[in-house]
């Protein structure tokens, strides 16, 4: 069995490091916030190459406190993309605002800056463009035209740390960037975690009171806020991963190169080449007949995922919009067509070729690709 992620392998790997590091937080007595969570929050400020990080208990969190903070409340409109997580939306609903969807673009899967210019309104507040998969949106022309409507940007980084655009990190690119530190993402805790990561003192020093209550002193609130506080475990077992992110990361870099090569030539489309910019979070392909092709896989022992198979706008919670089938065609195209290959830093190069050979053989039975497409 092949499976789709494989976190007992990495702890396996470090499991000494992060026990000798839980055990230093139970002995301390400090269970919530604390030395051990600011100190992960200076290295993960320095891995982004920004000048603050400010850690909270979820990436849903984190995506709260970055819209109130930019801002954004009842009667304002955000700009994001239907092709992500719902938290991305349910965010912005939290926030007493109105998620405004854009298409993503059929190359990068991210968001479409041309489709942005054009659902732009006097409500529009913030965009949050998404970093799918690990791949950074091409951020030069959405931070072109969000200046030009004064628009706060959001990097939802859930699933791109490390990831590098024109040489600087995810969520050092626009305003604010919000993480997940979710067990499956790319830098897990053992639990729930998340961090938004920004150059403005001002937007740090709000999420940091947000996260505990508004509170300017104790018991002085003098906002209404939120218990979105880290864990000081959580805090300590993300400083001891973070030591190992980049390792992991090149690992998940070669592993889709090994993908790319493996499928170069069976008509089976990968993912647009990334380099540095793509972190594969999720190495996925476009095939005919996906669940058919996902059952037979899951038979042959080669666990896989879809990210996402519904979009946002099509999510009966979230279709808010009154926009339905067809108003997204390339999320929705790739709702139905896209399969999540296995990928996670220990995987071996033996398991990739089965899982490659494996996926050739069964799109071929079902008549490759373009049969699907056409
Ligand atoms: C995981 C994820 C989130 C939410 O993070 P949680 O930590 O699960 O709250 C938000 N956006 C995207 C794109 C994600 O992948």
């Amino acid at each position: 069995m092949i499976p789709f992620l494989d976190l007992k392998a990495q702890y396996g790997a470090i499991g000494t490091e992060l026990k000798s590091a839980v055990v230093d937080v139970l002995e301390s007595g400090q269970y919530v916030l604390g030395e051990k969570v600011e100190a992960f929050e200076a290295a993960f400020a320095i891995y982004c190459g920004t000048d603050y990080a400010v850690a909270v208990n979820t990436g849903t969190s984190a995506l709260h406190l970055a819209l109130i903070a930019a801002g954004v409340g009842p009667g304002d409109e955000v700009v994001t993309v239907p092709m992500t997580f719902v938290a991305t939306a349910a965010a912005i609903h939290c926030a007493g605002a109105t998620p405004v969807f854009v298409d993503i673009d059929p190359e990068t899967w991210t968001l479409d800056p041309v489709a942005l210019e054009g659902a732009i309104t006097q409500r529009t507040k913030a965009v949050i463009p998404v970093h799918l998969h690990g791949r950074v949106a091409d951020m030069d022309p959405i931070l072109v035209i969000a200046r030009r409507h004064n628009l706060i940007v959001i990097e939802d980084a859930a699933q791109a740390h490390g990831a590098e655009y024109r040489g600087r990190r995810a969520g050092a690119l626009a305003d604010i960037g919000c993480f997940s530190f979710y067990p499956g993402k790319n830098l897990g805790a053992c639990g729930e975690g998340g961090a938004i990561v920004t150059g403005r003192a001002d937007f740090a020093e709000r999420v940091r009171m947000l996260r505990d209550w508004g509170q300017a002193g104790r018991y002085y609130h003098i906002e209404r806020g939120f218990n979105y506080r880290m864990d000081a475990i959580q805090g300590a077992i993300l400083d001891v991963k973070l030591k190992h992110l980049k390792a992991w990361t090149e690992a998940r870099q070669r592993i889709a190169a090994l993908y790319d090569a493996a499928l170069a030539g069976s008509g089976i489309p990968t993912p647009a080449p990334g380099g540095l910019g793509h972190v594969y979070h999720v190495y996925a392909v476009r095939v005919p007949a996906r669940d058919r092709v996902r059952e037979e896989l899951g038979n042959a022992g080669i666990a896989t995922g879809m990210h996402y198979p519904i979009p946002v706008h099509l999510q009966p919670a979230y279709a808010t919009s009154g926009q339905g089938t067809g108003s997204f065609p390339v999320s929705e195209r790739l709702a139905q067509e896209t399969l999540s290959l296995p990928i996670f830093p220990e995987m071996t190069r033996s398991q990739v070729e089965r899982a490659s050979g494996t996926l050739i053989e069964i799109c071929a039975k079902h008549g490759g690709f373009h049969a699907a497409a056409e």
